[in-house]
């Protein structure tokens, strides 16, 4: 099951069609699988699936649904957990108390990639992986529900000001990754993310 979110990607058909030959494609290769979209309305028909994915006899593979207009709060997987998740991150990061006290914001289009960028790092961790899956079962795509830790438990967990960075400075984050804890400077300054496995 693969479902696609396509604000993530430009509107348009291009993009699309390049996204299922290069994205999609190699992880499906011939095998079977259920294809749900939102009602984008920007794939067009559903003849270009049936061309794109066969098995090794041309018959098509792809079984598409559609989430109705307006439901994606209800049933979009992303929208119903994990989008909270990631804005909550992201919160964490600009509002933290090192930029309130330095009287320092980070909102420039560099900060906009960084913050991207460590956003993917942190919770594409293994840590997260039942998370994210019960954002399926929140959306009842899935009947699995497994115990799962989300963004605060890991990285902003209450004992975190307890402990300190490794240069003695107020710890900010516990990284989802190493779990090793860093102040604001070391984990976002010094983008801990490029260095972390
Ligand atoms: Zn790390
Ligand atoms: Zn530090």
């Amino acid at each position: 099951m693969w479902l696609l979110n396509h604000r993530s990607l430009e509107n348009s058909l291009q993009d699309y069609i390049d996204f299922l030959n290069d994205c999609l494609k190699p992880y499906v290769r011939e095998e079977q699988f259920l294809l749900l979209l939102d009602s984008w309305g920007g794939h067009a028909t559903p003849e270009i699936h049936d061309e794109i994915f066969q098995d090794d006899q041309q018959l098509s593979t792809c079984t598409i649904k559609v989430i109705p207009p307006k439901c994606t709060p209800l049933l979009q997987p992303c929208d119903v957990y994990f989008y909270r998740q990631v804005k909550n991150l992201v919160k964490r990061l600009q509002n933290c108390a090192y930029l309130i006290e330095n009287d320092r914001e980070i909102n420039s289009r560099e900060d906009c990639i960084k913050i991207q960028s460590i956003v993917h790092h942190q919770l594409s961790s293994p840590i997260f992986r039942e998370m994210i899956r019960y954002a399926w079962y929140a959306a009842k795509l899935s009947k699995e529900r497994e115990i799962f830790y989300n963004v605060n438990e890991v990285c902003f967990p209450t004992n975190l000001l307890k402990n300190r960075c490794s240069c003695e400075q107020s710890s900010f984050i516990n990284c989802a990754r190493c779990q090793n804890i860093f102040c604001f400077q070391c984990f976002y300054d010094n983008y801990h993310s490029g260095s972390c496995m």
